[in-house]
């Protein structure tokens, strides 16, 4: 049964903040309407969340909660919500409070007012995060969108607000390792923002140690560039041209007498076939992105109306709210179709 609202918060080991989080979301939720979800995804913790959990879900009954097996991280925790949401707008906020739970009901009021499928909380003012964290932030962000081509903003997070369109866009993604603030932007959505302060976490520590964060940038990178496999072209291209000039300067030098008989033709032959070994690689790189682009199966467009499938019918009601792509269960128009050519519209660069 579908619901207007779901909420989907990603928990993992967070029993000192749930409390505190459910006494700032409740009221903003029951402010909005009663027909919503919480849908807590409880990321294998070992603490007492599943405990608090149980619990919150006795008092609060649009409560929802799913627990994964094992630890998924993150964006596998946020994912698998997305995957088990039912509501018409789905907002992803993570539990520590850093993000106001306030600021749902402005992104809701913006959605439906506009018509926009995705509003993006942007943190206009990071000085909660430590200048490591702001630090590195900017630097992966100049480098992503450098060699990716992504829009993404680099103060946008988890905290966004999605119509039910681009959730099943999202669902319908055969990628396994999904950035969600790469691979949203990337469906190009209209959309919309609302700027926010990024509070201190409410309690408790961080869950985002040095190696998640290596990892959720690793999987940004791969998941969006292909530069890493093109690398191995342009260092063969440059060692190249390099050899070149080399064996030019190396020939006059042997030519008078300057060198050791013999030294010319070694490095002359060692530098041509580094070169020529790492083109070759760098060839292989172009079939194997290929292949990996072909694999994430990211359609080419997504259909939001189609005057055919639009027709009044008792079958497809209409959402009066957002009519364009509102994503009623069974409504054609919102279903991607994928092109036979992988390659178009919003493929890796
Ligand atoms: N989280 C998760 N699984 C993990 C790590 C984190 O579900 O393996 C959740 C965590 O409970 C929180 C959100 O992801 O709701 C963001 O984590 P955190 O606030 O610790 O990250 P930070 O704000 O320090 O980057
Ligand atoms: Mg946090």
């Amino acid at each position: 049964m579908a619901v207007q609202v779901s909420v989907v918060i990603p928990m993992y080991n967070e029993q000192e903040v749930l409390p505190l989080l459910a006494d700032r979301l409740r009221p903003v939720l029951d402010g909005i309407t009663d027909d919503y979800e919480v849908l807590c995804v409880d990321d294998g913790s070992r603490d007492l969340t599943p405990a608090l959990l149980h619990k919150l879900a006795r008092d609060w009954a649009q409560v929802r909660v799913v627990r994964l097996r094992a630890n998924a991280g993150h964006q596998a925790a946020i994912s698998a919500g997305l995957a088990l949401a039912r509501g018409a707008h789905v907002v992803t906020i993570d539990a520590d409070l850093q993000d106001p739970p306030e600021v749902i009901a402005e992104m809701l009021t913006i959605a439906r007012r506009d018509g926009v499928d995705v509003v993006y909380g942007v943190r206009n003012d990071r000085s909660t995060d430590s200048v490591f964290k702001r630090a590195t932030a900017r630097v992966f962000y100049t480098v992503i969108r450098r060699i990716s081509g992504t829009t993404a903003q680099s103060d946008a997070g988890d905290f966004r607000l999605m119509s039910r369109a681009t959730v099943d866009a999202i669902n319908s993604l055969p990628d396994h390792n999904r950035v969600l603030r790469f691979v949203v932007p990337a469906l190009g959505f209209p959309s919309a923002s609302v700027g926010y302060r990024r509070e201190e976490r409410a309690a408790g520590t961080s869950k985002y140690p040095f190696l998640k964060m290596l990892k959720l940038s690793v999987d940004s990178v791969t998941g969006f560039s292909l530069f890493p496999l093109r690398l191995a072209t342009y260092l063969g291209l440059l060692g190249g041209v390099f050899m070149f000039l080399a064996a030019i300067g190396l020939v006059v030098a042997s030519r008078t007498g300057q060198t050791i008989p013999g030294w010319t033709s070694t490095v002359v032959i060692v530098a041509g076939v580094g070169a020529v070994q790492l083109l070759c690689l760098g060839l292989l790189g172009e079939y194997v992105g290929r292949m990996y682009t072909q694999l994430q199966g990211r359609p080419a467009y997504f259909v939001a109306t189609d005057s055919l499938a639009a027709q009044p019918s008792p079958a497809l009601p209409v959402n009066p709210v957002n009519p364009v792509g509102s994503g009623q269960p069974g409504s054609a128009a919102d279903l991607p179709v994928a092109l036979d050519d992988p390659l178009g519209g919003r493929q890796l660069r």
